[in-house]
């Protein structure tokens, strides 16, 4: 069978082959010598194996990339794969929580857009018909972080796909044993619907020497990193088309407008979610004098533990904090692990550390990732404004205010230029999660292209009908 006429497969046909895939592979980590299924010893082989497939690909109707696409929110949304991606990006990376990891997983399921996201352009006029097509680029590197380890694979498989690529990913080595599992189940899912092998690659080993020597590979014709500054910056030094997606350190302002029991409860929402790994979660609250007691009191009461002691705050910094980076140990803990450790004692059901500090303080200007919260008070909103743009450093990532005051709510949306903006939410509602719109884990700021999907990963192209098809 060639690929040109790969079968036709109704919605009962691939959840077959997504349990066919199941009943066929262990569930256990695999050890490198087993590992076929995607998985190449090195790079060359991997990026030669994408491109073969990409090639056979292209031959493939819209109708089975919708299919694929279909047959990856399927295998996702098995409860037993919910479970076990997020019980084991837990256990094999130490962070983040399994209940949120599930949620997490499941949104990108149902709301990373696919292949009906590849919407043509058209012109026609006396002249003829011309159309702008969205076509592959080929073979795509993508390098993806630790702290969403399955759910950036999940993503960009999905957009990627549907847009007509193969993929290489390189993941973060704490991941690595969930990364082979994944790439290897997904290969086999999508070949049991008649895919052509390796769409989907990856090098067993993710070491820095094989990402880079596979984002500089002459056949990978686009870079997608997704992960902390060092990442983006050598992605871009590549000199290959490269969207970069990287770090954050999103402020919450709150203003003296707001309904301030809300914003409280929304803020923690956000913050605490998957133990604030999320590069969009809040990292720091700048709040107006007149409303911050009431702010802190309605945070406390919504789940804070408020540090009080300066002692008890310097071994808090002196624990997490390491030079101007968050230190990885305890990155994506929960907020009374990392009490026990400070010598805290925060009662049972503290989701978040909360400490009011200066500006400058590590806790607000660090991309912490966990549930450690600076709470600092500006004198009015204008302050609180250009504090909120100081604490996110130009990454033009994420920021979210709370407020009731429109023309407040403009300001800070049109001087803060992030890419995502929340107002009167948590910052996930920015992810389409509570707000309108489509989810992703990959979300362009230093590039641009904002949060990706599957049009972002295609090249655009005119294609020209001279002097017909115009029939008005
Ligand atoms: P990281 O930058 O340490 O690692 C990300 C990936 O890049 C990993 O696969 C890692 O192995 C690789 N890597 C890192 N430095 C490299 C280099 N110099 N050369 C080649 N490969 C390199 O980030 P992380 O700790 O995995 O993830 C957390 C960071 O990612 C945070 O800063 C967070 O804000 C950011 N992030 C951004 C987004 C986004 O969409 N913008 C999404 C998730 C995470």
């Amino acid at each position: 069978m060639t690929m040109l006429d790969a079968p036709e497969l109704t919605a009962a046909e691939i959840a077959r082959a997504v349990a066919r895939a199941l009943g066929t592979l262990g569930s256990a980590p695999v050890a490198y010598s087993q590992v076929t299924d995607g998985i190449f010893g090195d790079v060359d082989a991997a990026v030669a194996a994408a491109k073969a497939a990409q090639k056979a690909y292209m031959g493939c109707t819209m109708k089975f990339r919708r299919q694929i696409v279909a047959a990856i929110r399927e295998f996702i949304l098995v409860p037993e794969n919910l479970q076990y991606m997020a019980e084991q990006a837990v256990l094999q990376t130490g962070m983040g929580n399994v209940r949120d990891k599930i949620l997490k997983n499941r949104y990108v399921a149902e709301l990373t857009p696919g292949v009906e996201d590849l919407v043509t352009e058209a012109w026609s006029g006396d002249e003829g018909l011309t159309t702008i097509e969205l076509s592959p680029f080929g073979v795509i590197a993508a390098i993806t972080p630790v702290t969403n380890p399955t759910e950036t694979i999940l993503c960009n498989s999905i957009g990627m796909l549907a847009a007509g690529n193969a993929v290489v990913f390189s993941p973060h080595p704490r991941g690595r044993d969930l990364s082979v599992w994944l790439v290897r189940r997904l290969n086999a899912v999508l070949s049991g619907i008649g895919a052509p092998p390796n769409l989907l690659t990856m090098v067993a080993e993710p070491t820095v020497e094989n990402t880079t020597a596979l984002m500089t590979h002459r056949d990978v014709a686009m870079i997608v990193a997704t992960g902390g500054p060092g990442l983006v910056r050598t992605a871009l030094a590549s000199g290959k088309k490269t969207i970069g997606a990287g770090a954050g350190n999103p402020p919450a302002v709150v203003d003296a407008t707001a309904i301030i029991d809300k914003a409280a409860r929304d803020i923690i929402a956000g913050c605490t979610f998957d133990n604030n790994l999320p590069c969009t979660s809040e990292k720091e609250v700048i709040v107006v004098d007149a409303a911050a007691d009431l702010l802190v009191f309605e945070m406390t009461k919504a789940g804070a533990y408020l540090i009080k002691e300066p002692a008890e705050l310097k071994r808090l910094e002196e624990l997490v904090v390491m030079g101007r980076q968050a230190n990885p140990d305890w990155i994506g803990k929960s907020a009374l692990e990392i009490a026990r450790a400070a010598g805290i004692d925060a009662p049972s059901n503290t989701r978040v550390l909360i400490a009011e500090t200066d500006l400058m303080h590590p806790i607000v200007q660090v991309e912490l990732m966990m549930p450690v919260l600076g709470i600092v008070r500006a004198k009015d909103v204008d302050q609180a404004i250009e504090w909120a743009i100081l604490c996110e450093h130009g990454f033009r990532h994420t920021a979210t205010m709370h407020s009731t005051d429109v023309g407040a709510l403009t300001k800070m949306g049109k001087l803060i230029q992030t890419t995502i903006y929340v107002k009167n939410g948590p910052s996930f509602a920015g992810l389409g999660v509570g707000g309108e719109g489509y989810i992703t884990f990959t979300i362009a700021g230093p590039t641009g292209e904002g949060l990706t999907s599957a049009r972002t990963f295609t090249r655009r192209r005119r294609c020209v009908l001279v002097g017909g098809l115009n029939v008005r």
